[in-house]
């Protein structure tokens, strides 16, 4: 009987001692998967993410999940609930997120967000009737100012907001790139906005089938919205890129690469290698991928670079 006690006593004792273990090296532990927040189905984002996903899980060797979401917004939301590790997102919702303004002024600041890279332009694209000649014809037409959840919608209120048209001038609809494209091909919109790297696989798709064009941000409105936020910089769409679209000035913003301070340094470590080490291989089916690089990579980025991202982009 007392040699029973004995025993399971340090039975118990041992499978408190395991567990207890077990707690610690959990919470040091790398997570055992990356879940890599993205966009809609027919944008940039979700192809790089893709992608790079692919990538990771081979080099790593831990489960890389790509997730579909509305976009940079509902990604910065991600990252915050711990349901993705790395998002992409554009710098403007990042710098908002992280010192919780504009948008983000309810939730407060994001601190443990921090950049990765940044990769590539993405050009605020506004895709309208040929016969719309530009953003102030907007007035009492049906337009898709972006998901719900996207930068892209921030980006439609200031582009609109410049020219004084407000959501009240308008008759707003929230579709993603490729539900845009499909309402402007019945004709249940007039046009849309789609903030994304260029060419956009959405558009091209569209471009291909006639009867769309790019509006204009002119050189005025646009210093004024620059002015106001930062940003943005000029940027032209050049003629042709789309089949049979012509030039067309207008804004951008950056995406970039974001985490939440739930990987470890190590692994952080790993992927900025990977990302850029894999830079042509993704280029090669995604031409956006083709514009990172170590020199600019930081451009346009005004919150915290992850530790070891700093250290592979300045060698410090
Ligand atoms: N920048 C877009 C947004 O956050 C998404 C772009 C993409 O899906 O490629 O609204």
């Amino acid at each position: 009987m007392r040699k029973n006690i004995v025993i399971q006593g340090a039975l118990i004792a041992g499978i408190i001692l395991l567990a207890g273990y077990q707690f610690l090296g959990n919470r040091n532990a790398e997570p055992v998967r990356i879940r890599i927040a993205t966009g809609g189905e027919s944008g940039v984002y979700y192809a790089y993410g893709n992608a790079l996903a692919e990538i990771l899980e081979k080099r790593l060797n831990v489960q890389v999940t790509a997730l579909q979401s509305g976009g940079s917004v509902d990604n910065i939301h991600l990252l915050k609930n711990g349901r993705a590790e790395i998002a992409f997102v554009q710098n403007d919702i990042m710098t908002y997120a992280y010192n919780g303004t504009n948008l983000f002024s309810a939730e407060g600041r994001f601190e443990d967000l921090s950049a990765i890279a940044g990769l590539y332009p993405e050009t605020c694209q506004i895709v309208a009737r040929s016969e719309i000649g530009g953003i102030l014809d907007l007035r009492g037409k049906r337009v898709s100012v972006g998901d719900e959840g996207s930068g892209t919608e921030l980006n439609a209120l200031q582009i609109l907001g410049a020219y004084g048209i407000s959501y009240a001038d308008i008759d707003v609809d929230h579709l993603s790139f490729g539900a845009s494209v499909e309402a402007f091909k019945d004709g249940r919109i007039d046009a849309f906005f789609c903030t994304a790297g260029v060419p956009t696989p959405a558009i091209s798709e569209l471009a291909a089938k006639g009867g769309a064009r790019l509006l204009s941000v002119g050189d005025a409105h646009a210093r004024s919205l620059i002015s106001q936020y930062p940003f943005y910089t000029q940027h032209i769409v050049p003629g042709g890129v789309y089949p049979g679209v012509d030039e067309a000035p207008t804004v951008a913003v950056r995406a970039v690469l974001a985490t939440n301070g739930r990987l470890g340094d190590e692994l952080v470590s790993e992927i900025v290698k990977i990302l850029f080490d894999s830079r042509d291989e993704i280029a090669k089916s995604l031409p956006e991928a083709g514009d990172l690089n170590r020199g600019g990579a930081a451009e346009g980025i005004t919150i915290p670079l992850h530790p070891e991202a700093e250290k592979y982009l300045f060698g410090s």
